[in-house]
């Protein structure tokens, strides 16, 4: 009996999961497009058709439409249902990790889902925006709230299987200045071009959830796979650019510019939109960083928010600790 109770929670929590990575969807396509998130009913991108309730079950409808938009035919992109399922899972694996404690959950909820927007976000748009750094940080305080109101309850004899992270305030507010401070002064150094603002309000804000000793964690991660793949990304933009003539001369022409005049060049012909600046263009052009930081730092602070725990002991075990 107690066994269907926890499966018919999880089930719960995955379905709910799954109607929340719906809503995420329309976030991660309307923001960086600059359309209302709240107004507004949802449309297909190729026929332009109003979407209906039966259209938009999550997972369901990708899955019983064949992936093809219902009116035009047209292929829906497998990211919707990728990002629904995803969120889903992620919820899950949080609500079995923290169920103890439904506030500490709740708040990992609302920060895995913020990084899997930044995520998708980022990685296509080079832009990270404040309400999921705003999420992030609310959800970092929502933890430390939780433990200060556990803790004041009385020592438990099973007190420390309930917060499987031992991380305290100072922890939590020195986390929240180690990494953004220290991308803070890349960005200062390089006057903005190797560090966007976006990543140091987002390793401010998961410093808050994560403490400090994960956010070494989340750096190291996000580094040595960043590097990776930003090789792997460059590596496949030179291959193209060598194929395609015309892009190759585009790249040329730009080259005998002073970067300044590009980079006003760029501002003059995105009107309010100033991210386009700093971020050296949308076309991918070789300016400034050219790959996302974003991506890598939300997947190593997922990765941590599960394992911080185990990846630090290993580490420091490697270290003779
Ligand atoms: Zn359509």
């Amino acid at each position: 009996m107690e066994t269907l109770l926890w499966l018919y929670i999880y089930f719960v929590i995955f379905v709910v999961g799954l109607c929340v990575g719906s809503f995420m969807n329309v976030q991660i396509y309307r923001l960086p497009r600059g359309i209302g998130t709240v107004k507004g009913r949802s449309f297909c991108p190729d026929c332009g058709h109003t979407l209906h309730a039966r259209d938009l079950v999550p997972l369901f409808s990708y899955i019983f439409l064949g992936g093809r938009c219902r009116y035009c035919r047209a292929p829906i992109s497998p990211r919707y249902a990728a990002v629904e399922l995803l969120n889903a899972l992620l919820w899950v694996a949080y609500a079995y990790k923290f169920m103890l404690h439904p506030l500490t959950m709740v708040a990992h909820f609302v920060f895995g889902s913020s990084l899997l927007c930044i995520i998708f976000i980022d990685a296509a748009h080079m832009l990270i925006f404040d309400r999921f750094n705003v999420a992030i940080a609310l959800s970092g305080v929502m933890i430390a709230v939780d433990k200060f109101l556990c803790g004041n309850a009385g020592h438990h004899h099973h007190h420390h299987h309930l917060f499987p992270q031992d991380v305290t305030i100072v922890d939590r507010l020195i986390g929240a200045l180690c990494v953004s401070g220290l991308f803070l002064l890349i960005a200062i150094v390089s006057r903005g071009k190797w560090m966007g603002g976006g990543d140091i309000k987002l390793t401010a804000a998961a410093g808050l959830v994560l403490g400090w000793k994960n956010m070494l964690g989340v750096l190291f991660i996000a580094s040595v796979a960043g590097t990776i793949g930003s090789l792997i990304i460059m590596g496949a933009q030179n291959a193209r650019a060598a194929r395609s003539p015309v892009s190759q001369s585009s790249a040329e022409t730009a080259a005998g510019h002073p970067p300044g005049d590009k980079l006003d060049q760029a501002a003059a012909n995105n009107p309010g939109h100033d991210a386009a600046a700093d971020t050296g263009g949308e076309d991918g052009e070789p300016a400034g960083h050219v790959v996302p930081f974003g991506p890598y730092l939300a997947g190593a602070m997922i990765l941590m928010s599960f394992f911080g725990t185990e990846i630090i002991d290993f580490y420091l075990k490697l270290c003779g600790f």
